[in-house]
């Protein structure tokens, strides 16, 4: 769980210790066994473990076969990553319980274990719930059960998240 020097990051950002059990969050360390699968919308290269990336390209090729594209926006972030983003936000004057809706709190991101994408399709801006009429969701929905990845954030979802029909883990 949260080490020493975490609990005195969580203080700092405002966030309950208990957040993340409070939350039915599981705990994630960065994960080790990354490897690059390419560059994101913008350029900036991603990486996943070594068994999501294999998956992922697999299922990649499975839907360029079908016509769709699919774009990667993020793939692994680790936990000082997570502390970074929150602390823009909060900079920003934004309150700490609205950042945790759209962000987890540090260590209980999927991202940080290299298993999770956030993806996005031609035509449309990223990371937003009109992903879910896109026919790349549609596919997605249809197919990537396939190949082990799974739409954890649900409308109405357990962790007090908000709809994310863009995030795909691996498991
Ligand atoms: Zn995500």
């Amino acid at each position: 769980m949260l080490s020493n020097d975490q609990i005195k990051i969580y203080n700092k950002l405002g966030i309950p210790l208990d957040y993340g059990e409070k939350n039915n969050l599981v705990f994630y360390n960065d994960a080790i066994d990354l490897v690059d699968v390419g560059p994101n919308i913008i350029g900036n290269r991603q990486k996943l473990t070594r068994e999501a990336a294999l998956h992922w390209f697999r299922l990649n090729e499975a839907a360029e076969n079908d016509q769709i594209s699919l774009m990667i926006v993020s793939g692994f972030r680790s936990f000082d990553y997570q502390v970074n983003l929150i602390l823009r936000k909060l900079e920003r004057g934004i309150a700490i319980d609205d950042i945790l809706k759209v962000n987890a709190p540090p260590g209980f991101s999927q991202h940080h274990a290299g298993i999770a994408v956030d993806v996005a399709t031609k035509g449309q801006a990223p990371l937003i719930e009109e992903f879910e009429n896109t026919i790349a969701f549609e596919w997605l929905k249809n197919n990537a059960n396939s190949y082990n990845f799974h739409m954890p954030y649900e409308k109405n979802n357990i962790y007090g998240f908000v709809y994310e029909p863009w995030h795909w883990i691996f498991n």
